[in-house]
């Protein structure tokens, strides 16, 4: 049978209906699928550490046969060990923690660990990551010096049978794939075509032909990427704008002189941005990103007072009924003077009384409006709608957000966004946006201290925490639940609390986890925040936007399993009244682990951006992610740097001779970026 794209991998010789569903697991239906399900890794002979020669203090990869496995049990956690060996000598391997891995490391595999070396009762790996080879042979391919190529792999679908299957179709799979690019693109970045590198990166004869492979991916995905980005920002500056906007020094000028604090440099800089924006003749389409703490929604009110002063009105909109409740109070207060209530639109209010607010903001006597996503309930109509501000923008999705600005004619929008991220970053994920960012924190807010603790010091942490709740402040404890199916972590985290509440009497401690209903957990949140419940567990589901003056501490278990940028949103929730904050972060390790200590050593949300970038390459990040759920496979932040910009300005001129990639050489480019972004083209359209 001929092979094309879009055959089913089910009907490759070898797969059939069964491995087809593992594969439908795994993302793959198709055979374009299946070559572009490429190796997350190679393994190559030279970077195979012998067992004898594993230093204590360094990172290495081992490969060895379980000889023997068991679980030790402790007094925190159940610990899951192995003892491997290669032809020059045995070592343990101690994975804290993971019970589970006893029903998938078991004895005879041939198994690959990757971490660091350490010493206790003798040398040790502590893994971060494992691959099991499976048999012997293999330990012969690493022999001879050939590279392997690792894929993820599922239940049924192991990555050997992956690797084997691929490589007895691959020239078959290549044959589908025409090339997508103009040449003139390969030769300018050095970019292999489109077949030489599918066989590079499934059959790589070096790890830098793999390499030069990756890398094409890559360009692929920035490419369409930008090209997604740049059509949505074309379409977005062509409508034409509907508020006429003049900064008429009225109400902005009033709020400039009653504020109780003088602006810093940085919101100053953004208010100015924000106005030009608005009394220029195209669209505002922007977005703020500052850490939490940075005063966000000042600069916000800013551009609002200026819309009213125009005769419009203004939204506001939040993720939650907590969060929309807290920016009511506050720009009640900040506007007071202005003579301008806001007025709320809750999920909670009563039929009656919504309906009485939305008669107002359809009369246009709601001139500041601020709610939850009650607000882009069809019912709800604006008179003269000049400008919607979305907070927290990441927890929207892209129709939501379409939604409330769909209330208006075409009006000004500005996006708030408390993850910095770094400007190349955000080029890519934002390319649609103009950027604007408040990096330094008002002077004498946010003063927190970050502290790294052993294990052995928990309960002077208890003693501290309690010594907060005496003197009437709160605490958060958070404990990482990855996946909250995993009943394990969950069960850990509950476990953790009833300790708590043991060791804190009489302090109310609550618990919140993703797995509770929503009413359930705004309950507990309320709880919290009106200081009824004095400690605070949470599995980060952890309500990112709530602000809890009152809160100083924020302890949090097993720090190693978070991201940088993580630990950062965590770090920003205390500290925030005018009580120093603390960080507590409990590492299980003797001695501290340098990312924590590079974390412990900066506030500064963008430089531990920078940080986590590094870490976790740019597909992990949490910023790629909150971006509509669009994340990047191929390309690597740490390496492609210099993608980005080629990238982005291939996509541009490309869209500049053919701005909707209707010409005939660019129909496959098109077809692939419809088929990529399900929803094509209008992936980033906000408005
Ligand atoms: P975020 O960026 O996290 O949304 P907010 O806008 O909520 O930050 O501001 C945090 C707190 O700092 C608020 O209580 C706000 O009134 C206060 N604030 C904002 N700007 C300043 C400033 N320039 N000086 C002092 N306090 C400020
Ligand atoms: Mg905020």
């Amino acid at each position: 049978m001929k092979l094309e794209l879009d055959t089913p991998v089910q009907f490759l010789k070898g797969v059939g209906p069964h491995r087809a569903q593992a594969f439908a697991r795994l993302g793959v239906q198709t055979v374009e699928d299946l070559l572009y399900h490429t190796p997350h890794r190679f393994l190559d002979a030279t970077t195979v550490t012998p067992i004898a020669e594993a230093v204590v203090g360094n990172e290495v990869n081992l490969v060895g046969t379980v000889v023997s496995t068991g679980i030790i049990p402790t007094r925190r956690l159940k610990i899951f060990k192995a003892v491997i060996q290669d032809g020059s000598g045995v070592i343990e391997c101690s994975w804290p923690g993971q019970p589970f891995l006893e029903r998938v490391i078991k004895r005879d595999l041939l198994i690959l660990v990757s971490g660091p070396v350490k010493f206790y009762h003798g040398r040790q790996i502590v893994p971060r990551e494992q691959i099991i080879l499976g048999e012997q042979g293999e330990s012969e391919l690493l022999g001879r010096g050939m590279i392997l190529p690792v894929y993820r792999a599922t239940e049924g679908l192991s990555h050997r049978l992956i690797r084997k299957l691929i490589n007895e179709h691959l020239e078959a799979l290549v044959a589908t794939v025409q090339e997508s690019l103009p040449p003139h693109l390969l030769k300018e970045h050095s970019l292999p075509d489109l077949r030489d590198t599918f066989r590079a990166v499934h059959n790589p004869p070096t790890t830098e032909a793999a390499e030069r492979g990756r890398r094409r991916l890559a360009f692929d995905e920035l490419l369409d990427l930008q090209i997604v980005v740049a059509r949505a920002r074309q379409i977005a500056k062509a409508v034409p704008k509907g508020p006429r906007i003049e900064n008429r020094r009225d109400l902005t000028t009033q709020l400039k002189n009653n504020l109780p604090f003088e602006l810093t440099s940085d919101q100053k800089r953004c208010i100015r941005e924000v106005t030009a924006d608005m009394a220029s003749g195209e669209r505002m389409h922007r977005l703020l990103m500052g850490d939490v703490g940075t005063g966000k929604t000042v600069v916000a009110l800013f551009a609002m007072m200026l819309a009213i002063e125009n005769g419009y009105q203004a939204v506001f909109m939040a993720p939650t009924e907590l969060l929309a409740e807290q920016h009511g109070r506050s720009l009640t207060e900040l506007a007071a003077s202005l003579g301008i209530v806001p007025d709320l639109l809750l999920g909670r209010l009563s039929p009656s009384e919504k309906q009485q607010v939305r008669k107002r903001i359809a009369a246009g006597e709601a001139r500041l409006v601020v709610g939850t996503h009650a607000l882009i309930q069809e019912h709800t109509q604006f008179s003269r709608l000049g400008i919607a501000v979305i907070d927290e923008q990441h927890r929207f999705g892209v129709e939501q957000r379409a939604a409330l600005v769909g209330k208006g004619d075409s009006p000004d929008v500005l996006l708030l966004s408390a993850t910095p991220i770094p400007r190349s970053l955000a080029l890519t994920v934002y390319g649609d946006l103009d950027i604007s960012t408040l990096r330094i924190k008002p002077a004498g807010r946010g003063a927190i201290s970050t502290d790294v603790r052993p294990a052995k010091a928990r309960s002077k942490v208890y003693e501290f925490i309690r010594g907060e709740c005496d003197a009437g402040r709160q605490a958060y404890v958070v404990y990482p639940v990855i996946d909250e199916s995993e009943r394990t972590d969950l069960r850990a985290a509950s476990s953790m609390s009833v300790e708590l509440k043991e060791k804190l009497k009489p302090h109310k401690v609550g618990l919140v986890h993703g797995r509770m209903k929503t009413e359930e957990r705004e309950l507990t949140m309320r709880r919290f925040r009106d200081g009824e419940i004095k400690v605070l567990v949470a599995t980060t589901v952890i309500e990112v936007g709530i602000d809890v003056s009152n809160a100083t501490v924020m302890m949090v278990e097993h720090p190693e399993r978070f991201g940088l940028a993580q630990l950062h949103q965590l770090r920003g929730r205390v500290g925030r009244g005018a009580h120093r904050g603390y960080c507590i972060l409990m590492s299980p390790e003797r001695s501290v682990p340098r990312r924590l200590r590079q974390f412990a050593e900066t506030e500064d949300g963008f430089e531990i951006a920078e940080l986590d970038l590094k870490e976790r390459g740019m597909g992990e990040l949490v910023g790629a992610r909150q971006s509509g759920g669009l994340f990047l496979r191929y390309a690597d932040f740490s390496k492609d740097a210099e993608l980005i910009p080629a990238a982005r300005s291939a996509a541009f001129a490309l869209l500049e001779e053919d701005p909707d990639l209707s010409s005939k050489p660019n129909q496959r480019l098109r077809q692939r970026i419809e088929r990529r972004y399900e929803r094509g083209m209008e992936l980033f359209r906000v408005g």
